[in-house]
């Protein structure tokens, strides 16, 4: 199978961090920015790294932008410019496009106008943080749709020495104990006798309303 091409638009914060991965995975990175001195930052850790303004189609159709196989929008600031670029790489066929959006109504008009999956970096790091800090024992917080999550949570005081059939946690929250962590090692099929110790992190997940209610409980 060919590897996938990519081409990141914004090289902002998250930009430049999504095609630096990329690349340090051995994908084909295209990195654009209007701002030649970003390119010139990006340009000798991506394949090839271009001065452009993505609101003019002509540029984007001369860098041959519809032959890659997923376009990341990181614009954020410049909300216009986010939002005509989304349309033009639409237009122009892109086959997947991934958009960064600031708020909830500039996520919406990405969605509208045909962005394959709109991501909300700041929203999302934010709740994350905010898990960790309401109770310690979250160490993460992942929302998976509007309704549900998946959070990793610190097992701690009444939680250390039951198993997970005392724990009965699906039965009294709903949520399922998808693995439980101790340092690297991963068990990723958890059975009920599995006894918690000092150190185990369990993976939980579940509706958000249940999530909380368990992060009270065990807080
Ligand atoms: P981050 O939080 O990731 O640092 P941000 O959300 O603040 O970024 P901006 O700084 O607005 O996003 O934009 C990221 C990059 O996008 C900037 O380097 C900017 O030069 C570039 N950019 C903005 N508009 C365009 C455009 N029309 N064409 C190409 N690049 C653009």
């Amino acid at each position: 199978m060919a590897k996938k091409q990519y081409a990141i638009i914004g090289m902002g914060r998250f930009g430049s961090s999504v095609a630096r991965a990329l690349s340090g995975m051995g994908f084909d990175v295209l990195a654009i920015d209007a701002d030649e001195q970003r390119t010139q930052e990006i340009s000798n850790i991506v394949t090839h790294a271009v001065s452009a303004d993505s609101t003019d189609e002509e540029a984007l159709r001369a860098l041959g932008i519809r032959n890659f196989d997923v376009v990341v929008v990181a614009i954020g600031e410049d909300i216009q410019a986010s939002i005509l670029t989304t349309l033009i790489l639409k237009d122009l066929g892109v086959p997947a496009i991934i958009a960064k959006a600031k708020s909830e109504l500039h996520g919406k008009v990405l969605g509208k106008i045909g962005a394959d999956k709109v991501i909300y970096p700041e929203r999302d790091m934010g709740m994350r943080v905010a898990h960790h800090l309401a109770s310690p024992n979250i160490l993460d917080y992942i929302e998976l749709s509007p309704d549900y999550s998946i959070l990793d949570m610190k097992v701690s005081g009444s939680m250390l020495g039951k198993n997970l059939q005392e724990l009965d946690i699906r039965a009294k929250y709903g949520c399922n104990v998808m693995a439980i962590r101790q340092g690297e090692e991963m068990n990723i099929s958890p059975r009920a006798e599995d006894r918690l110790i000092d150190g185990d992190i369990l993976v939980i997940v579940g509706h958000k309303d249940n999530l909380t209610k368990l992060e009270i409980e065990y807080q």
